[in-house]
């Protein structure tokens, strides 16, 4: 187990900000899990249990204890039924890896969720989400130390809560657990594949691809992100930034009658979501920066770090951003990424 303190987690941050921790624990098997909660049960100081920090922004020092999966390696596993397969993972295998690993044997599940930056951990707590798919549809079982008790748990996919974006990991269950393994069903042979979201049938339409293999797939998805979005190795940030608001139907319409080229998906019958990002656009900030923190020129849902930026730099763009969308829009905007 790594015991360290005073840490820095400038590694362990998208957003690329200098930050310490008083004392950072990393564990690489189950074992060392209990060992961690053994010492949190002594030690009684802030806790925050970290992936790749992908979904994170520090906004100064932590004054606590840090905690950080370092469980490796994959185990097929026979599924309940001959055509699937199950693969358990350690929590702090990169979850990319994880879809090129099922891709490239042919398993069929996570390939609309290529280039998800984090770790596998994280997958089952933030059910990642991408065109059309997320991690919930493949999660079958997360297996956890309990911090309070040093229990090893098995806690079954319909347990979790899902919803979008959202798991039981996120709300009740807020760092109970330190993920080790999260095993995914997969299909063994790849039937019709989910091609119906974003533009992804636009881009194999101009590769010429009518049925693409799951290999074709996860490229195109790639390309379109890599086109779309920030690489946090080059650039820091935490994908998007703000999440999308659900307003009533009135709102919407009255909203509309305003602004008739405002894109919105349904919810339900008295609900409609809006894309933050469209707002943020339309209140001029595409591409503009305040002080070292901006948006970016792509995507205004992404705020990124130009250089340098401190956490305070990225809360106070965040702030006129909410500010600006809430005076134009009548709507409160709130962050998606974990504020620290
Ligand atoms: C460029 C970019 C693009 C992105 N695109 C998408 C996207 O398309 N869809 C999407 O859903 N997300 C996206 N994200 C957000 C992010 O990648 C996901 O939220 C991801 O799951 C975070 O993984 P992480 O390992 O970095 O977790 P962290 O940010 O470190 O942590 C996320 C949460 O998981 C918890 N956690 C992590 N590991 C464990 C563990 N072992 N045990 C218990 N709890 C744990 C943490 O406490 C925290 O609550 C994007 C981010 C970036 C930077």
């Amino acid at each position: 187990m790594k015991d360290l303190r005073d840490y820095s987690l400038l590694n362990h941050n998208t957003f690329g900000i200098e930050a310490k921790c008083s004392r950072f624990l990393e564990y690489a098997s189950v074992e060392e899990a209990q060992q961690v909660a053994a010492i949190l049960r002594q030690e009684k100081a802030p806790l925050l249990i970290i992936g790749g920090g992908s979904n994170l922004l520090l906004t100064k020092d932590f004054e606590g204890v840090v905690i950080h999966s370092a469980i490796k390696g994959h185990e097929v596993l026979t599924a309940e039924d001959e055509n699937h397969v199950l693969l358990r993972v350690g929590s702090g295998e990169e979850w990319d890896g994880i879809v090129a690993l099922c891709v490239e044997r042919g398993w069929q599940g996570a390939e609309n969720l290529s280039l998800i930056p984090g770790d596998v951990g994280a997958s089952a707590v933030q059910n990642i989400g991408a065109y059309g798919s997320e991690a919930s549809h493949i999660i079958y079982k997360v297996e956890a130390v309990e911090l309070a008790t040093g229990l090893v748990c098995e806690i079954m996919a319909d347990e979790c809560q899902y919803g979008y974006r959202q798991s039981k990991f996120k709300t009740e269950w807020k760092n109970r657990f330190l993920i080790t393994h999260v095993t995914y069903c997969l299909k063994k042979q790849a039937g019709t594949l989910n091609i119906d979201y974003g533009n992804i049938r636009a881009e194999l339409d101009r590769r010429n691809i009518k049925e693409p293999t799951l290999k074709e797939l996860r490229e195109v998805i790639i390309d379109i992100r890599n086109e779309k979005l920030p690489d946090p190795k080059i650039q820091g940030n935490a994908g998007s930034f703000f999440m999308n608001p659900v307003v009533s139907r009135e709102k919407f319409e009255e909203l509309l009658a305003q602004y008739p080229q405002m894109p919105h998906y349904h919810v339900d019958d008295t609900h409609e979501k809006i894309p933050a990002g469209w707002m943020i656009d339309q209140c001029g900030w595409k591409g503009r920066s305040l002080g070292a923190a901006g948006v970016h020129d792509r995507q205004a849902l992404v705020l990124v770090n130009r250089g340098g930026a401190t956490g305070a730099d990225v809360v106070k763009l965040c702030e006129q951003i909410r500010k600006d969308v809430a005076e134009r829009f009548g709507i409160q905007i709130y962050p998606e990424v974990n504020i620290i």
